[in-house]
C-alpha cells in the first residue's frame, strides 16, 4: 500500500510502498479516506529535536483520520465491514489504575499512533477495537477527519464551565479556532482569542470570537477595558505553547480564575507564582481526549449545529502531500486534509 514515511532521519517524508499493517485478534483494520495534518506532523518533517527523541526510522506517520472498516480480528464482533470510523490515536495499556477506573486519558503508558506506531497516513491502519469510535455515518467525512484536534480543542474548552463567563484563548491555532466555536456554543459571554496572525484571527471571529485580538496591535488590558470587564477572565484556555502569552494569561485573569493550558511550551517557563496564590487561579494542564466521553460530547455537539467546516481550509490528494505541509508551515491555513481515496 501507499503511504507517507519518515523513512529517513533527517527533514521530509517519503511518499512510499509498505505492506499492509497486520492487524490482531482485537483489532481493526481501516481502510482511510481521509487524513488530517496536525503541528506534530510537522514537527517530524522538520525533524525537530523532540521527533528525532521520539520517532523510530522508519515510520508510516500521522493520526488524524477517518475511513472505514476494512477487517477485524475474531474477538471483534460489534462492527461491519464498511462503517465509518474515526479513531483515538492514543493507544493505552488499559491495566493500571488509571485505565481500570475509565480514567484512560490519564494512563501512564499511551503509545501514539503515528508516534510509536504505524499511522494513518496510508491506505490502511490497523488499530485495537477499543480505539475505534464508531462514527455517526451522517457527519461528513471531512470533519470526522479532524475528530482527534477537535478533541483537543472540545477536552479543553470543557474543562471548566463557560455559561456566561468570559473566556481568553490565547493562540488561534486550529485548535483554538475550534476552542472559540464551542465556547460560543456553549454559551460563554465575551471570548477574546488571541493571536499574531491575521489569517488565523479572521477565522477565530468567524467562529464565534467576540474580540479577534491581534496582540501586535492592542493589549489584552486595553480588550478588556474596553469590554467593560470589570475583573478579568473567568476562564483562560493556552493554546498556543508560547510563554508570553501565558504570563498575558496570567496577568488578565480575575480572582479564582481557571486556567486549562493545552498549548505546549518549547522551553519551561518561569512565572509568578504569587499571582497564582493571591488570586486563587486553578491551573489545570490537559493532555489528549478524555476516552471517550469528550468523543461523544464532540459528536453531540456536532449533531446539534457547531459547524467546524470553516476551519478546513485546504482539501488535497495525498500525492500532493508536500503542498499540504508547505501550506500548514507557513501558518496561513487552518486544517489541511489529504484525500486517500481517487
Ligand atoms: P498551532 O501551532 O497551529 O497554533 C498555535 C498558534 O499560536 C499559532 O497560530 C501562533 O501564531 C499562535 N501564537 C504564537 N505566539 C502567540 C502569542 N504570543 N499570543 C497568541 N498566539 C500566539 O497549534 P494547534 O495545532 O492549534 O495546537 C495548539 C497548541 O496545543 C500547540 O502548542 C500544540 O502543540 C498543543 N497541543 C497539545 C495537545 C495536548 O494533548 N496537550 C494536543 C495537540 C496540540
Ligand atoms: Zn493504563
Amino acid at each position: 500500500m501507499k503511504a507517507l514515511v519518515k523513512k529517513f532521519a533527517k527533514p521530509g517524508l517519503w511518499l512510499d510502498e509498505v505492506p499492509i499493517p497486520e492487524y490482531g485478534i482485537n483489532d481493526v483494520l481501516i481502510k482511510i479516506e481521509q487524513t488530517a495534518i496536525c503541528g506534530t506532523d510537522l514537527h517530524i518533517w522538520d525533524w525537530n529535536a523532540w521527533a528525532q527523541k521520539t520517532i523510530p526510522v522508519p515510520m508510516v506517520i500521522g493520526h488524524e483520520f477517518v475511513g472505514r472498516v476494512a477487517a477485524m480480528g475474531s474477538n471483534v464482533y460489534d462492527l461491519n465491514v464498511g462503517d465509518i470510523v474515526s479513531g483515538e490515536g492514543h493507544i493505552v495499556c488499559g491495566r493500571c489504575r488509571n485505565c481500570l477506573a475509565g480514567r484512560r486519558h490519564l494512563c501512564k503508558d499511551t503509545s501514539g499512533v503515528g508516534v510509536n506506531r504505524p499511522g494513518a497516513f496510508a491506505e490502511y491502519v490497523s488499530i485495537p477495537v477499543t480505539n475505534v469510535w464508531h462514527a455517526d455515518p451522517t457527519i461528513p467525512l471531512d470533519v470526522l477527519s479532524i475528530f482527534d484536534p477537535f478533541g483537543n480543542a472540545t477536552h479543553t474548552t470543557l474543562a471548566f464551565p463557560v455559561l456566561g463567563e468570559d473566556v481568553l484563548i490565547t493562540g488561534a491555532g486550529p485548535i483554538g479556532i475550534m476552542a472559540t466555536a464551542i465556547a460560543r456554543h456553549a454559551g460563554a459571554r465575551y471570548i477574546v482569542t488571541t493571536d499574531v496572525n491575521p489569517y488565523r484571527l479572521d477565522l477565530a471571529k468567524k467562529m464565534g470570537a467576540t474580540v479577534a485580538l491581534n496582540i501586535k496591535e492592542k493589549s489584552v488590558a486595553q480588550v478588556v477595558r474596553e469590554l467593560g470587564m470589570k475583573e478579568g477572565f473567568d476562564v483562560g484556555l493556552e493554546m498556543s505553547g508560547n510563554e508570553s502569552a501565558f504570563h498575558t494569561m496570567l496577568e488578565n485573569m480575575c480572582h479564582g480564575g481557571k486556567i486549562a493550558l493545552l498549548g505546549i511550551p518549547e522551553h519551561d517557563m518561569a512565572i509568578d507564582w504569587n499571582r497564582v496564590i493571591f488570586n486563587s487561579l486553578t491551573i489545570k494542564g490537559i493532555y489528549g481526549r478524555e476516552m471517550y466521553e469528550t468523543w461523544y460530547l464532540m459528536q453531540s455537539l456536532i449533531k446539534i449545529g457547531l459547524d467546524l467546516t470553516p476551519v478546513i481550509t485546504h482539501r488535497l490528494h495525498y500525492t500532493e502531500f508536500e503542498e499540504g505541509f508547505r501550506v500548514m508551515g507557513t501558518g496561513n491555513s487552518g486544517k489541511v486534509i489529504l484525500r486517500w481515496t481517487e
